[in-house]
């Protein structure tokens, strides 16, 4: 890894741990909903640079992480997501219900905030699953995104002609967003990527970059 990445990963890590301190705080002051409005701007930006909220302050990517590394260092695989979950309905039922849920609260006037519920679910999940499971089929914020980010000009992209098909990067990316092409080289859904930078820090031939899109 070059100093620019491990700056960059260092720079990253501190951005996602301010951010898992401020949902504490946010909820610790019942004052939840103003994550919704950082959620918001996250949208904006995914419209023209991609999932950089997804990857760099969503606390529930904080918390897989470190679950993760846990999980390599033992030596645990989880269980692959399962056929059902990639279907398009159940992503689309799991945001129906989440915005009938955050409607719900509204007109009852309830209390109750629905990101700690949804937090402790995507770790439970994660306990038992790979990582894309929640952030590539069943994230209701990762819906939204999925959609905005399409719009983006910008994301990581792979530059086929470089790449040597080693299919490292397929192996750590967290979302499942890479695919392998008929020539075994691979290509990125930057719609469904995270902008997390994972498949860079492994690509032997560098050639997994942020920058402009084709097409
Ligand atoms: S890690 Fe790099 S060289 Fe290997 S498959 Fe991915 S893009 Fe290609
Ligand atoms: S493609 Fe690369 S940057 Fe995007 S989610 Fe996968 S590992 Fe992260």
């Amino acid at each position: 890894m070059t100093k620019k990445q491990t700056g960059r990963n260092v720079f990253r890590i501190i951005t996602e741990v301010l951010s898992l301190v401020l949902v504490v705080i946010l909820l610790i002051n019942g004052k939840l909903q103003i994550w919704f409005g950082i959620f918001a701007v996250g949208a904006l930006v995914s419209v023209f640079a991609g999932r950089f909220y997804c990857g760099w302050i969503c606390p529930m990517g904080t918390l897989f992480r470190p679950l993760g590394w846990v999980y390599k260092k033992l030596g645990i695989k989880r269980l692959k997501t399962p056929e059902l979950f990639k279907k398009n309905w159940v992503r689309i039922g799991i945001f129906l219900l989440f915005i009938g849920m955050m409607v719900l609260t509204k007109v009852l006037k309830l209390k109750v905030d629905i990101l700690p519920y949804m937090i402790a679910f995507s770790v439970i999940l994660t306990l038992f699953f790979t990582e894309d499971m929640w952030h590539h089929h069943l994230c209701p914020f990762g819906s939204i995104l999925s959609i905005s980010s399409g719009f983006s000009k910008k994301g990581i992209r792979i530059d086929e002609s470089v790449c040597i098909a080693c299919g490292k990067c397929q192996k750590v990316c967290p979302s499942q967003s890479i695919i392998m092409l008929e020539t075994k080289k691979r290509a990125n859904k930057a719609n469904e990527c995270l902008v997390c930078y994972k498949c860079q820090d492994v690509c032997p031939v560098n050639t997994c970059n942020y920058g402009k899109l084709k097409g």
